[in-house]
């Protein structure tokens, strides 16, 4: 990064980061530092605005460049190379986002002089996301992702502090294929496993086995290990994928109605996700409307809405009986992301089964 950079034109407070930054010990600073790529892509981490007695604020509006300006002593961590790759809030990723950011970040990961990669994002569908490259980006390298629950602009802002961990993980060899990792609130996430659990507070991101670890004195702390496939033992390549079929995602609840299967069946779905209730438990009065899908080569996967643990096969509704599918412990919205990768490698519903146990 240009070492003007941080002298150009920001607040009191930045100028005071810069100042923090130019006084750090030059040797350090002169020693080779891991080349870590920041890519930008919005959220609340670049939100504005709104007051403590007021939820209003303006998300994806600070550039990247003042985003890390923002983080007195971030360079001593790394050598960094931001980009702003797009400026939204993360409702708006769409599917043909999500593969625009997965084609940026292997195509950084794959350069011999870069040794990371982090990605801001909005916290709304940062476990998308984050599962997504985790998926279909074949490198070793660490790929982070982090956000905030604050704007910039809020008292205790939480996104300088996230970016700087997330910045000191991805920098650490030993952050090395351990697959996509979701940085917030001190903890390390693996992309398989983190949600979103909380609307507000800024230890919103959990996972249900719980982090793989933390951050040590900026140095990460590893606990646990991943057993399933991810990033460079992934079957799907970013590289291979043009576009994804459309799956649809249908919440269960007491009173459902068939219309909502058949309308995402109209509207060309290859396969339907249930956020079941329970393990996925199917009502009776739903069977034959599922079967029917399945009869006709729509393929419907069983997941659970309660947050945590396996859909089992059989379980709660007679897959064998039915042609169904079911996801193991992946929340919906993963689920569906899985469901549309593994349906461009197969339509055959045993080998979509053996996917979901795979990953
Ligand atoms: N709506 C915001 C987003 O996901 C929320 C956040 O970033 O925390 O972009």
């Amino acid at each position: 990064m240009p070492r003007d950079f941080h002298e150009s034109g920001l607040g009191c407070a930045r100028r005071q980061g810069a100042r923090t930054i130019a006084s750090m010990n030059t040797d350090r600073l002169s020693a080779p530092r891991p080349r870590i790529a920041v890519v930008a892509t919005g959220g609340t981490i670049a939100g504005v605005g709104g007051q403590a007695s007021s939820p209003a604020y303006r998300a994806a509006v600070t550039p990247v460049d003042e985003l890390i300006a923002g983080v007195p002593g971030l360079e001593q961590l790394a050598e960094l190379r931001a980009e702003q790759l797009m400026q939204i809030d993360s409702a708006d990723f769409t599917d043909e986002r999500l593969l625009q950011l997965a084609r940026r970040v292997a195509a950084l990961c794959a350069r011999d002089d870069i040794e990371g990669v982090v990605v801001t994002h909005g916290t709304d569908t940062l476990e998308e996301s984050a599962y997504f490259l985790h998926l279909t980006v074949p490198s070793r390298k660490p790929i982070v992702l982090t956000g905030a629950m604050r704007p910039a602009t809020a008292l205790s802002s939480d996104g300088p502090a996230n970016l700087r961990d997330a910045v000191a993980v991805a920098a650490h060899p030993s952050s090395a294929g351990r697959g996509a990792l979701v940085v917030m609130n001190g903890q390390i996430h693996s992309a398989r496993d983190v949600t979103k659990t909380h609307t507000l507070r800024p230890d919103a991101f959990a996972s249900p086995h719980g982090p793989l670890g933390l951050l040590a004195a900026l140095q990460p702390r590893w606990y646990r290990a991943l057993t399933r496939l991810h990033t460079a033992d992934s079957e799907f390549d970013i590289a291979r994928i043009t576009a994804l079929p459309l799956v649809g995602v249908v919440a269960g609840h007491g009173n459902m109605r068939a219309e909502v299967w058949q309308a995402l069946a109209q509207a060309g779905a290859r396969a339907i996700v249930y956020a079941g209730l329970g393990g996925g438990t199917v009502p009776a009065y739903l069977a034959s409307t599922l079967g029917d899908l399945c009869r006709r080569g729509i393929h419907v996967v069983r997941a659970s809405r309660t947050g945590g643990g396996p859909v089992m096969r059989n379980a709660g509704f007679d897959d064998d009986a039915c042609g169904s599918l079911v996801i193991d412990d992946q929340n919906p919205p993963r689920a569906r992301l899985l469901a549309a990768l593994a349906l461009t490698r197969t339509q055959d519903a045993s080998a979509l089964q053996e996917v979901f146990w795979r990953y």
